[in-house]
């Protein structure tokens, strides 16, 4: 079987002399001293000032808005992971989709500034599959009209922009570090935050509040990254740079494959941004072509997943009914093949074959 994305694992070894160290400490939670390490080595890999580690990419969102005091509407993108959107209603924020760009598939921030309110208090755009957002025009309009920003940047591990990290854009950028991402620890995230203040907040806030013994300064919740979570992002971090080198020879053997064949599409790169080929979307014609590939596709036991499907706009628990026909259109017709590290050569020949006999009868 072949799925969609297939989790990299760290040398065993290694990873249990992290175990060790943690038995050895008997400290597994807590602001322990791997997380302390992970945090430390994290930030000087991607640049950023100030770092939270969380237990997971969800949460970090829901902290994100929580801290930034936003309310009312939020200005977001209908095309990503249901969690961006559920973690705002989540909050009791209520979602403005804006329609997305049909090349780069990110928010289209020539339709932002209409869609801003007297209720607007936030920008909550997705660098969607690593691919950056015009983040000099989204700032650019915060500043006007005094909005936050806070960018789901579940997919932007190591992403730059004009040779600085894109995670520095925003009040706020979220990472997610699911085992299905570029870089995991098993489940995890954390908060990117550039003010200072927010910062010294954001750390007492995923930890109920508490500032020191006996003193409980503001309302908070449970978020902490754990040990064992902090071991898995140590081993991997050793292991980062060439994760995603495969993962770019991937990309290429794909894109030079598929591209022969001429009848699929593919999103168009920011190209002031550096790329991490976390995801390998194709865009067909058409849904009933999509069905069939998937179809065709399982057959052989390969999974391909629809990401991002179905247009979030169209969730049960919206309640304005935006109109965002880009993003309704494509999501009908994308599909994310399988992509990893490890897969080889062979197997992305007998993808394209089989995705060549549907377009070739
Ligand atoms: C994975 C993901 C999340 C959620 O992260 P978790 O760590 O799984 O909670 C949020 N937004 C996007 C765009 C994602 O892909």
């Amino acid at each position: 079987m072949i799925n969609v994305t297939r989790t990299y694992l760290p040398d065993a070894g290694k990873y249990k002399s992290y175990v060790d160290r943690i038995f050895e400490s008997g400290w597994i939670t807590n602001n322990g001293q791997l997380v302390q390490e992970l945090e430390k080595r994290i930030k000087e890999y991607l640049g950023v000032r100030n770092i939270v580690l969380v237990s997971n990419g969800t949460l970090a969102l829901q902290v994100a808005y929580k801290i930034l005091n936003l309310k009312g509407d939020v200005i977001t993108t209908p095309f990503s992971f249901v969690a961006t959107v559920s973690s705002q209603v989540w909050e009791g924020l209520n979602p403005v989709f804006v329609d997305i760009d049909c090349e780069t598939l990110n928010i289209d921030c020539t339709k932002i500034e209409k869609s801003i309110t007297k209720n607007t208090s936030g920008i909550i755009p997705v660098h969607v599959f690593g691919n950056g957002c015009n983040v000099e025009e989204i700032e650019r309009i915060a500043r006007k009209y005094g909005l936050k920003a806070v960018y789901d940047a579940a997919h932007a591990f190591g992403i730059r922009y004009k040779g600085e990290s894109i995670l520095n854009h925003g009040d706020i950028s979220v990472l997610s570090f699911h085992a299905t991402k570029v870089f995991h620890t098993i489940e995890g995230g954390a908060l990117i935050i550039n003010d200072d203040k927010l910062y010294e907040k954001a750390r007492h806030m995923v930890d109920f509040g508490i500032n020191g013994p006996d003193r409980i300064d503001w309302l908070g919740i449970n978020a902490k990254m754990n040990e064992f979570q902090a071991a898995m992002g140590l081993c991997i971090l050793d292991d980062i740079d060439e994760i995603v080198e495969k993962r770019r020879m991937v990309n290429d053997y794909y894109l030079e494959k598929l591209s022969k064949t001429g009848c699929l599409k593919f999103p168009k790169h920011n190209e002031n941004c550096t790329f991490n080929y976390g995801y390998l979307p194709v865009i067909f014609e058409n849904e009933e072509k999509l069905l069939e590939v998937k179809c065709k596709l399982e057959e052989s036991s390969i999974r391909p997943r629809r990401y991002f499907y179905p247009s979030l706009e169209t969730l049960p628990y919206i309640a304005n009914r935006c109109r965002v026909p880009v993003s309704n259109s494509i999501s009908k017709r994308i599909l994310c093949l399988p992509m990893y590290d490890s897969l080889k050569t062979e197997e992305i020949e007998r993808i394209v074959e089989i995705i060549k006999t549907v377009f070739n009868k």
